[in-house]
């Protein structure tokens, strides 16, 4: 990778299967489906993609199975052109997968398994080479609390800013709280970790100042309601772009990489927001 400032991105990989059904099985029931379909997954490898797509490089940190599963989730890397030489294969070991079933009018019902991503190898971490040049570290919530305090830690002692993307949302111990300089939740996650509702722009900026209590800078996604910003002395909101919604699938990582990638390139936090909802905007607006 050239010496140029970069992401690194310590986080999940998962081979999604979708199955395309007339609906949803019931206990004990085998429905006949009519397609599946493979898709590279994973929060970690999506917002990976999404930093190296908005034009900023990006070195990834994770594990995969020894298997065909884990083969595809490593050329799906190759090919979105993030560094991958941080990406262990664990003998053994089952890559992370998912199953989700899609009905007729677009609902599903998924089962995770996190497999290899529970064995990343937190000796990574300690590398010289993961960090060279990098200015953010990425994280999710698809791999252990104790891998990303681990992670948000050594990258501090570096000086490099720690964004958490809090999804899926769980409890978040003080430590690493204290570790993330910029939190990242849609509404659901937001909810969830501040008990207040997200149902409008308002009221996320409730949740993101509620939120700055507990984490130095925060950033809640209100689909297309809009964004909220709160931190100390910092309080911003822009609304959603008007757009015609094809499918909100991977927003949020779109969302998350673009805000990233730029802020790697030196913009302010608020103008990387502003960028990340208009790329988000335009991702939700596009048929994949
Ligand atoms: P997630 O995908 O994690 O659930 P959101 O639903 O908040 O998160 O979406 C993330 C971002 O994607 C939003 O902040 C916004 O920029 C964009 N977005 C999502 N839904 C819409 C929409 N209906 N119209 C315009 N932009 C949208």
């Amino acid at each position: 990778m050239p010496s140029e400032p970069c992401a690194v991105v310590v986080g999940s990989l998962h081979y999604d299967i979708v199955v395309d059904a007339p609906h949803r099985p019931a206990a004990g029931e085998t429905v006949t489906g009519h397609g599946w379909r493979p898709v590279f997954g994973g929060k970690g490898g999506n917002q990976a993609a999404a930093v190296v797509a908005a034009g900023v490089p990006c070195r990834m940190v994770s594990a995969i199975g020894d298997d065909a599963f884990g083969v595809f989730l490593r050329d799906g890397l190759r090919q979105a052109g993030v560094d991958e030489a941080h990406v262990t294969t664990c003998p053994g070991t089952g890559s992370g997968m998912s199953v989700a079933i899609m009905d007729a009018g677009g609902d599903y019902g998924a089962v995770i398994v996190s497999g290899a991503n529970l064995a990343i190898d937190p000796d990574m971490l300690g590398r010289d080479a993961l960090w060279r040049d990098a200015t953010h570290l990425i994280l999710q919530n698809e791999i252990p609390e104790a891998l990303n305090l681990a992670a948000a830690q050594a990258a501090r002692a570096r000086g490099v800013s720690v964004v958490l993307n809090a999804a899926p949302a769980r409890d978040l111990s003080d430590a690493l709280a204290e570790a993330v300089d910029i939190l990242v939740v849609n509404a659901g996650e937001a909810e969830a970790l501040c008990g207040q509702p997200v149902a409008s722009l308002d009221e996320a900026k409730a949740a993101a100042r509620t939120l700055a209590r507990r984490f130095r800078v925060v950033v809640v996604t209100a689909g297309g309601d809009g964004v909220a910003v709160a931190g100390p002395d910092l309080a911003h909101a822009e609304p959603g772009h008007a757009v015609t919604l094809v499918s909100t699938h991977g927003a949020g990582d779109c969302f998350i990489g673009t805000m990233a990638a730029q802020m790697v390139r030196g913009a302010p936090l608020t103008d990387a927001v502003a960028r990340a909802n208009l790329a988000a905007a335009r991702h939700v607006s596009q048929a994949r």
